[in-house]
């Protein structure tokens, strides 16, 4: 069935037990058996819960995996994900990527035996030429945050084949709505649901989608012995939000692309980093994997950083804040916020500027954000 439909009933019919439309919280720790030895369905919430369960079922179907699952937040999904590997283990990743994954990978995994390198995966010679036979997992993440740089999926997946690696993809920007990263060749999907797929500002969470069985079973094990699942009610948040994921994301897009735009032709912007415009590097490339581009993206604006943090001062509608994904409009500076902990140098070369904005275009209407942006600009 399509998305839109998947959404609103995968995972889940009427509740057994009184017929409730929408899966009721199941705020409870243990489950009674019927008898020693006799579990029913469920029997401890961090190993099951069935509000966990339908969200978990909802999120395999609308990434096309045969299972999912729900974390505690988008850390502890990539955390339980790259629990995967052991000590001896190689581990490539994309070298342009969230902050969290960064420090995780480099300040945690690093430290625990595993060798952690990062390549530019855009050139997929160099990617060939960095896998190894201890080579256990390639990281990618696509588009990048927030310069919106695209990674060929399917030809990473394809140049990865055969060399025992797992594929990763962390999906948060796009959600399952524009991009399906498990059908394009990838092995495991990342979100931090705290993003699109919640929606509303109102919880962390994070999720692992996954179609080969075996690698679900191990997935399983992981997320019940670490104990990083969801609790129920943030699941019954989070499926909530899911509900409406196809047409927030429709909004999301038809703004973004629309301010993008706008912003182009605007003679104090110096460039716009989006990859539904033409003047993308990789425009070809978002047209082949991607079904929309969402509402995040970033621009450079015209007089160096004293007149980028005068926009920023001058904004009323968006709201100057780190995150993105909600309904309402975000605003912020990479330089300072989000990519503070990043060495300047480290910056540069992912094409972070001082004159660099980012924003998380909301489902506002589009003409009352272009007029926020348009007062902000006369104020430079
Ligand atoms: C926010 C984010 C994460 C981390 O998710 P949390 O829910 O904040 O733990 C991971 N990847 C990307 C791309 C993100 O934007």
């Amino acid at each position: 069935m399509h998305i839109e439909t998947e959404l609103i009933h995968a995972g889940h019919g009427p509740d057994p037990a009184y017929g409730a439309v929408m899966p009721p919280i199941y705020q409870v720790s243990t489950f009674a058996f019927r008898g020693v030895g006799e579990p029913g369905p469920f029997d401890y919430s961090r190993s099951g819960n069935p509000t966990r369960k339908a969200l978990e079922d909802c999120l395999a179907a609308i990434e096309g995996g045969t299972r999912g699952f729900a974390f505690a937040t988008g850390m502890a999904a990539s955390a339980t994900v790259v629990s995967l590997l052991q000590a001896g283990d190689h581990l490539l990743v994309h070298n342009d990527l969230y902050g969290g994954t960064y420090r995780l990978v480099t300040k945690l995994t690093a430290t625990q035996g595993v060798e952690v390198e990062f390549v530019d995966m855009r050139d997929l010679d160099a990617l060939r030429a960095a896998l190894r036979p201890n080579t256990r997992m390639v990281w990618t993440e696509t588009p990048t945050n927030p310069v919106m740089n695209l990674l060929d999926l399917p030809a990473i997946a394809e140049a990865v084949r055969g060399s025992g690696a797992v594929t990763v993809c962390d999906n948060t920007f796009l959600s399952p709505y524009f991009q399906n990263p498990l059908a394009l060749g990838i092995d495991i999907v990342v979100h931090s649901t705290t993003k699109y797929i919640n929606g509303h500002s109102d919880v962390v969470g994070g999720a692992v989608i996954v179609k080969d069985p075996a690698l679900a079973e191990r997935m399983g094990f992981l997320q019940n012995s670490m104990g990083t699942c969801q609790a129920p009610f943030d699941c019954f948040l989070v499926l909530r939000g899911l509900k409406t994921l196809a047409i927030r994301m429709e909004v999301h897009h038809r703004n973004a692309l629309a301010i993008a735009q706008w912003l182009e032709a605007h003679p104090k912007i110096l460039r716009v980093n989006h990859p539904g415009l033409k003047s993308h590097a990789q425009y070809e490339l978002a047209q082949r994997q991607m079904r929309g581009c969402g509402g995040t993206f970033s621009f450079r604006v015209r007089g160096g950083s004293e007149a980028t943090l005068r926009l920023l001062g001058a904004v009323k509608l968006f709201t100057l804040a780190e995150s993105l994904g909600g309904v309402e409009s975000l605003i912020e500076h990479p330089w300072t916020m989000t990519h503070a902990s990043m060495p300047a140098e480290a910056k540069v070369v992912a094409g972070i500027t001082e004159d660099m904005i980012r924003v998380s275009v909301g489902i506002e209407h589009v003409d009352d954000l272009i007029a926020d942006l348009e007062q902000a600009l006369d104020a430079i």
